[in-house]
């Protein structure tokens, strides 16, 4: 790691290393201020060996702020700031507040004042209609951008970051999209630049020369219309002229229909857009987005696409990444899979941030380490999916001896349902942690054991074992649907793991999230793979669209049939918009409020909910994806019989990944 991990500047800021942990919206701080969850869960980052944090969005008013988030528009705010700075220092990192402006995408139920903007253009985040900038106020948000810098000035901070991109005011000032104005701030590129280099402009003369000021950009807004990589090259080359110390690059607008960070996006895909930047400037470069591994964050800097490297969410998953990577123990990182549950998720639904990895993610404040146990207890956990594993790396930590009985030949449990389909790799990353967590810490897997009541009683008796947790997970249901002889009938889980084949009419039943990946990887198949693409591509050899269709169109007819309203129910904002859009590319055929009546030899009689007409669709192979039940037999038959008993995960009751790691957890440090 030796790039990564060598000492950099931005201007006159002296940087340990050139990973920088970007901005990331928390939610922490309810009322502004900055408390123990912040400082603890940003001093465990600094700790774990980042370079510089980047912290926030802070709002630097409050017409353009967002829920929890922490506030750097009044001098109250500062002596918690400082406390926050000071621990930072503490453990050897930089840290500076990334100053934040929503404009347009502010919700005003929120903040009980209407939103603004350069143009009164609709927000497709919100769906309100922001209010237009008067000169006035633009002159009063400058002033807002430049006395919150002179705060961060105040209480410690190592330097500003100011928001330009996304899609909050600045970018919607430099768009023409969203800027319409005709005055000095409109109209071409260099007007519509006016407003973010006078927020520059300002924030320099509050601050002096030598006060370094990063500036994040969207590397291409990819948004119809909107700047690309060429109009953000030029903002940035305007940037440097009057005074800016580094761009940190991101991808496109919050709006855009083209994924920025979900777990389909390519890890390292947006590296092009610093590089794109880097060539245009001197001032140093931050790529962002999707560079979750230390490996991959090496080969950007060695590459030169960029001379530091952004890392948000893989720090939320595990602090200690950096160190980790400098002292060689790169496979005990815990990796960040990309699935937004616990981050993005959480801020769609106005919570603070968690993660599905790491349970300790905000709550460094009140967990602080694994507890040790003053009695080690001889553990014995029945199942080696997630909630087993989790379970027996943090019971192991605390200082018990555990033992897991798994059934199969391997570890993961349903994770390896979950990474089955295109692009989802990621959830077999999180099995393989787990699995090398237990094996480092001497957790002993026996495989191949179908466990009984007996065998755990006895086990318990000769053994020694002083407590049993069931975490046998869940299997799927099969639904009473009258069905015709000869039928070909199958499990979404053998589907997604490999076990069946299915022919080429195939219909879905159910399309919760099971459904959605079972007919996003039936849709895979017969369609081309990457090297044949790229070779087809470099040779010119086919039409761009001819390309298009071979990538998307494979060879079997799928139907998705879903008994309520909506597809995809049980997946998250964050990913779900962008999965319902890969199954309309790969046309396949999404039915809801459709319930099934009957499984015929030629197909499967459908009624419509809505009018209740009925028809056939036709299918060779009906898959079942109807949800799962608890495993639950073993903890109902050995309750009473045993004193110290207890159920995780899916057996306890079917859920999110998140929920079965968090439990687990929870039980783990018992
Ligand atoms: Fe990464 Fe998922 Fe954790 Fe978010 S919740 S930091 S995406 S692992």
């Amino acid at each position: 790691m030796s790039i990564l991990f060598s000492p950099a500047k931005i201007g006159t800021l002296q940087l340990r290393n050139r990973l920088v942990m970007t901005p990331m919206h928390l939610g922490y701080s309810p009322k502004g201020e900055v408390n123990d969850q912040l400082i603890e869960f940003y001093r465990a980052r600094a700790r774990g060996g980042v370079g510089l944090i980047i912290v926030g969005g802070c709002g630097i008013d409050r017409i353009g702020n967002a829920f929890g988030m922490t506030q750097i528009d009044d001098d109250r705010y500062i002596p918690g700031l400082r406390q926050l700075v000071d621990a930072v220092h503490a453990e050897g990192a930089k840290i500076v507040p990334q100053l934040y402006q929503a404009g347009r995408y502010t919700h005003s139920a929120l903040t009980g004042k209407p939103s603004v903007a350069p143009s009164p253009i609709p927000s497709k985040l919100t769906g309100q209609t922001p209010e237009e900038l008067t000169e006035e106020k633009i002159k009063e948000v400058i002033d807002s951008f430049s006395n919150a810098a002179k705060r961060a000035q105040t209480a410690g901070f190592d330097g500003v970051e100011i928001i330009a991109s996304a899609g909050y005011l600045i970018s919607q000032f430099l768009s023409p999209v969203t800027n319409k104005r005709t005055d000095r701030y409109g109209g071409d590129l260099e007007a519509r630049m006016t407003f973010g280099l006078e927020v520059v402009e300002a924030i320099r003369k509050a601050v002096g020369p030598d006060f370094p000021i990063i500036v994040r950009v969207a590397g291409n807004d990819f948004v119809p219309g909107s700047n690309t990589n060429t109009e953000s090259r030029a903002f940035c080359q305007a940037l440097e002229k009057v005074g800016v110390n580094a761009i940190n690059v991101t991808g496109g607008w919050h709006e855009t229909q083209v994924p920025q960070i979900t777990m389909n996006v390519p890890p390292g895909a947006y590296a092009y857009l610093a590089h794109g930047i880097k060539q245009a400037v001197s001032i140093p470069v931050i790529a962002c987005n999707r560079i979750n591994t230390p490996e991959l964050a090496e080969n950007i800097l060695e590459e030169g696409l960029a001379d530091f490297v952004g890392m948000a969410r893989p720090l939320l998953a595990d602090p200690e990444l950096p160190n980790k990577a400098m002292t060689g123990e790169t496979d005990s990182i815990r990796p960040c899979i990309g699935c937004n549950q616990g981050c993005l998720d959480n801020i769609f639904r106005l919570k603070p941030v968690s993660c599905l990895v790491n349970a300790e993610a905000g709550r460094e404040f009140e967990l602080g380490q694994i507890p040790q146990s003053a009695q080690t207890q001889k553990v014995l956990v029945i199942g080696a999916g997630c909630a087993g594993m989790e379970f027996a790396r943090v019971a192991t930590l605390g200082g018990h001896k555990v033992t897991i009985w798994e059934e199969s030949g391997q570890t993961g449990g349903q994770l390896a349902l979950a990474a089955a389909p295109p692009d989802r790799q990621d959830f077999g990353y999180l099995a393989n942690y787990l699995a090398s967590a237990c094996q480092k810490l001497g957790v002993a897997i026996k495989y191949n054991v179908k466990a009984t009541s007996d065998m755990i009683l006895t086990a318990v008796q000769n053994e020694g074992f002083n407590r049993v947790v069931i975490a046998t997970g869940a299997r799927p249901i099969t639904p009473s649907i009258k069905r015709e002889e000869g039928v070909r009938v199958l499990q979404a889980w053998d589907v997604l793991l490999g076990r069946e084949k299915t022919g080429q009419n195939v219909i879905i039943v159910g399309g919760g999230a099971v459904g959605v990946d079972t007919a996003l990887l039936l849709a895979e198949a017969g369609t081309l793979n990457s090297e044949t693409l790229r070779f087809l591509m470099l040779q010119h050899a086919e039409t761009d669209q001819e390309l298009y269709s071979l990538l998307t169109q494979g060879s079997k007819k799928i139907t998705v049939l879903e008994m309520v309203k909506g597809i995809g129910r049980d997946i998250g904002a964050s990913t779900r918009w962008s999965m319902l859009a890969d199954l309309k590319r790969h046309k396949v055929n999404c039915l809801d409020n459709h319930t099934v009546l009957e499984i015929r030899a030629d197909g499967v009689l459908v009624e419509s909910t809505g009018d209740s007409t009925q028809k056939v669709i036709p299918a060779d192979t009906v898959v079942l994806a109807i949800g799962s039940c608890s495993q639950n037999e073993l903890y109902n038959n050995l309750q009473g019989k045993l004193e110290n008993l207890s159920i995780i995960g899916d057996a306890a009751k079917p859920r999110k990944v998140l929920d079965a790691i968090h439990e687990a957890y929870a039980e783990g440090i018992k």
